[in-house]
């Protein structure tokens, strides 16, 4: 197998973002040493609240360079509550950096392990396992006080702009029915849902319009609508029976906890940003700071999305063995080390932190 070396611009950020973020590359190690054909050159870069705080700026000179030079970013978790910009607004270079790279699909996989908590007493919940799949680029986050766009308003009223684009929406589908595929070849249902709100929205009837022309080309995925109110019934209601959930940014925002929730806590929320070029891997939650410093995060998230990015790299590279080992390797420990109870981790009440987590699925991958 050819040697590959994946370049990746690495920011711990700030908090447990740290912690988390040398345990998803710890466990990235052990599963390369089983697997070989490839190995990561890390670009450290020092970015988030505390970097901000101590030089005033929120990203070091030359990392958003140093960024666009990667094959992926790894990204731990940004933000303090005590740091902010002076108009009150928290620290957060990686929204410039999916704005940068215009990463327009938010995957956010859902998935029930066993002994891992639930929501839901229906005992077919132990099946449920989906993706989310966020647009994250316009939709209502388009002028969004983040991305710096103009927004009308006086004391007396204030608009947001929802906008959808032909160009973005095609990427999107298409994404979603890839993926769909994708996750059929693995034992998935092969099924896309679009969720909008056409009966109301211009907007949402156009995001339809457009998911029913990019549908022809993938005549081997099962399609189906839901609007979003309807979806997050369903989602409480029969969860198990979706697979991959596209949608705009604002629902997907709001959908993707609420399933994130069924499945456990945030520190089992892996997540992938992804653009035409470049992508994007970080744990779904924040920098935890009520727990920062304790050993006591659960580091899964950050594993899992590890695992995505493994996954991302051996597609960018044309299908490479090695990667896609790599990131199925980590799945399946988590997924084993769950169902042997030999994963507790405190989030959830049990008696492992960071460290302990982290030399267990190591432990497994060594076992495989
Ligand atoms: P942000 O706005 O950046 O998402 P937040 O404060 O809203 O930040 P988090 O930082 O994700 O959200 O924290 C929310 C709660 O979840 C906190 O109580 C935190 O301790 C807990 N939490 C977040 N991540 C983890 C984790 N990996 N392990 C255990 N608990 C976590």
């Amino acid at each position: 197998m050819n040697q590959t070396t994946c370049n990746i611009a690495v920011i711990r950020g700030d908090g447990i973002g740290g912690d988390v973020t040398d345990a998803a590359l710890a466990v990235i190690e052990a599963a390369r040493v089983r697997t070989g054909g490839f190995r990561l050159a890390c670009d450290d870069l020092a970015a988030g609240a505390a970097c901000f705080r101590e030089t005033g700026r929120d990203m070091a000179p030359g990392a958003e360079e140093a960024c666009d030079r990667s094959d992926a970013i790894l990204l731990g978790a940004i933000g303090l509550p005590s740091v902010r910009h002076t108009d009150g607004t928290e620290i957060s270079p990686h929204l410039r950096l999916r704005e940068r790279f215009q990463l327009y699909a938010g995957v956010r996989p859902v998935k029930a392990y066993p002994n891992a908590p639930r929501r839901l007493a229906d005992p077919r919940a132990a099946a449920i396992d989906l993706v989310i799949l966020r647009e994250s680029t316009e939709g209502l986050f388009h002028t969004a006080a983040a991305t710096g766009r103009e927004i009308v308003q006086t004391d007396d009223e204030v608009e947001d702009v929802l906008r959808i684009t032909r160009a973005t929406s095609e990427k999107l589908f298409d994404f979603a029915f890839r993926l769909a595929e994708k996750r059929r070849q693995r034992g998935g249902k092969g099924a896309v849902t679009c969720v909008d709100k056409a009966n109301v929205f211009r907007s949402m009837a156009f995001f339809r319009k457009v998911f029913d022309e990019r549908k022809a080309a993938f005549p081997d995925i099962a399609v189906s609508y839901n609007y979003v109110d309807a979806q997050a019934l369903d989602l409480i209601r029969r969860p198990w029976e979706f697979d991959v959930l596209v949608m705009e940014n604002m629902f997907g925002d709001i959908l993707s906890d609420l399933a994130g929730g069924l499945v456990g806590g945030m520190g089992m929320a892996a997540c992938a940003e992804v653009g035409d070029a470049q992508a994007l891997f970080q744990p779904a939650h924040g920098s935890a700071p009520d727990i920062m410093g304790r050993d006591s995060a659960n580091p899964l998230a950050a594993i899992l999305s590890g695992a995505l990015m493994l996954d991302y790299l051996a597609d960018k590279a044309g299908g490479h063995q090695g990667l896609a080992d790599a990131a199925a390797l980590i799945e399946a420990a988590v997924e084993r080390g769950f169902e042997a109870d030999r994963l507790r981790p405190m989030e959830f009440g049990g008696d492992m932190g960071t460290r302990a987590m982290t030399r267990e699925v190591i432990g497994i991958i060594g076992e495989a």
